[in-house]
């Protein structure tokens, strides 16, 4: 594989950095800066101060095969998550599942006022190489699968314009001036599409559509992004509000159990919050939480697709027949299997026994991840023996391991508060999917796009908000 990052001159990096640093300040590929050190209300950065959204100058390598695998799967995915949504058996390991659980029978207890859900997720994987293998034959392994408050669908979908604009004006990166192997991400246009058939199935012109976003995001333009298209692609108006606000300033129609936001009626609540115990300082944030629950306003997600989300479910499916539960075909049921790699629970159970055990003695090639979403939250190596000897043996049951994917290393140059950055990287791919159901009947299931995020090799998360990846685009070989 050739590799494109190298063979750039400093000329020709300096031409890339100016280019690329004015389409990122012009397409809205920015983001808000951290905090200044005094600035505890992050004024200074709200009154208009934006920096280039974390990205790679030029796109990765991917293998073509693999992606083509990630995308069409997805639409099992995106039914796998609908059809554990409706099994009783979902897990409690820890004290935030549990209260996002207990949250989910109480509204279920009531009798829900809304069949209806809306999925946008996003499956993200790690390409993995058998000894001897050629880089094209990769095949995906997927890390999680996410159903809450995906992120960076607008971001990816800019950074793919970039790449193909600089390759375009340029010429630098690559001979292949081919665009059809720089795939373009539609995911603003589908997660905005998904939204506006949700909206469309509650069935009220004037109602609106709920962002729930948490205080001083610093992400907000990817999401400003879906409320632009959703407005001119649909005509719905998108408003914005944290879960303190919608405690404060909702209420529920007592007849109807509409949701109103002061004077205004909300038909879908699409949450980018909600999923991290931080998104939940107060019980008044839980009281928002559970307003929204009980209301007639379409879910994006509804609380059971979140608890689909969690680490534990995922680890339950990969156990022999798990899956087979859920997913009746076999031929269906292989297709994602395929994509698995080796997951273990460390509960009491024999297989958890083992487990610890096996991980006491090595835990070089594992990984450690607890109940939580949205990035370093992770154990590696040596400190997952360490952490084990801590817990107790009801505290590990919030665990489970994984086994560490490790994806071939390329190279490729991070654009970061304007610097650049030279660096060996690894990549992880995410497709997002859009899955509408009305309570009889699929109404959608689609893909909706994808994103790559790129690290340093030296990183073990790959979290952008989190400070540790670069939004990146695919140049599949
Ligand atoms: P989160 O919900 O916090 O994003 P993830 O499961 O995605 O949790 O883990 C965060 C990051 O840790 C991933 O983006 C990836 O970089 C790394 N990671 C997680 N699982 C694995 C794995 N099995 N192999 C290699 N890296 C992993
Ligand atoms: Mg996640
Ligand atoms: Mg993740």
């Amino acid at each position: 594989m050739s590799d494109l990052a190298s063979t750039l001159t400093d000329d020709q990096l300096q031409i890339l950095k100016d280019a690329a640093l004015d389409f990122a300040l012009s397409h809205g590929l920015v983001v808000r800066p951290p905090p200044a050190a005094k600035d505890e209300h992050n004024t200074t950065a709200l009154a208009g101060g934006v920096i280039n959204a974390p990205i790679s100058l030029i796109p990765t390598p991917f293998p073509a095969n693999a992606f083509r695998d990630a995308v069409r799967i997805q639409p099992l995915y995106n039914q796998l998550v609908h059809d554990i949504s409706q099994d009783d058996a979902l897990s409690t390991v820890d004290d935030f599942v549990k209260r996002l659980y207990d949250l989910y029978l109480l509204v279920q207890k009531e009798g829900i006022a809304q069949p209806a859900s809306l999925g946008v997720h996003r499956s993200d994987y790690i390409i993995h190489l058998n000894q001897g293998q050629a880089f094209t034959d990769a095949k995906i392994k997927q890390v999680e699968l996410n159903t809450i408050s995906v992120s960076f669908g607008s971001l990816s979908s800019l950074t793919g314009d970039l790449h193909r604009y600089l390759l375009a004006t340029t010429g630098y990166f690559t001979d292949n001036m081919d665009m059809s192997a720089l795939p373009p991400s539609d995911s603003i246009e589908s997660i905005a599409s998904g939204l506006a058939s949700a909206h469309k199935l509650y069935g009220s012109k004037t109602a609106k559509v709920m962002m729930v976003t948490q205080p001083g995001e610093r992400n907000a333009f990817d999401q400003r992004w879906i409320e632009y298209n959703l407005l001119q692609k649909s005509g719905v108006v998108l408003i914005r509000k944290t879960l303190a606000e919608v405690a404060d300033q909702g209420r529920l129609d007592p007849k109807t159990r509409a949701l109103y936001i002061g004077e205004q009626e909300i038909s879908v609540v699409y949450y980018r919050s909600a999923y991290a115990t931080t998104d939940y300082p107060t019980e008044k944030e839980w009281d928002g939480r559970l307003l929204a629950e009980r209301s007639l306003a379409i879910k994006c997600p509804t609380i059971a697709y979140q608890l689909v989300g969690t680490k534990k479910v995922q680890q339950v499916l990969a156990a022999p027949g798990q899956l087979e539960r859920f997913v009746k075909d076999p031929s269906v049921a292989a297709q994602l299997r395929d994509s698995f790699t080796g997951l273990y629970p460390l509960d009491g159970s024999p297989e958890g026994i083992a487990a610890y055990e096996a991980a006491l003695a090595n835990s070089d090639e594992l990984v450690m991840k607890p109940q939580r979403e949205g990035g370093g939250n992770n154990i590696y190596g040596k400190d997952i023996q360490a952490t084990l000897k801590s817990l107790t043996a009801e505290q590990r049951n919030a665990y489970i391991l994984m086994d560490i994917i490790r994806p071939p290393i390329t190279k490729n140059i991070l654009l970061r508060k304007g610097e650049l950055q030279r660096a060996d990287v690894v990549s992880e791919l995410g497709v997002y999917g859009i899955y509408l159901h009305d309570g009889h009947k699929v109404i959608r299931n689609d893909r909706g796009g994808h994103l790559l995020r790129t690290k340093g090799v030296e990183s073990n998360e790959g979290g952008v908000a989190a400070g540790f990846a670069v939004i990146d685009s695919l140049l599949l070989v």
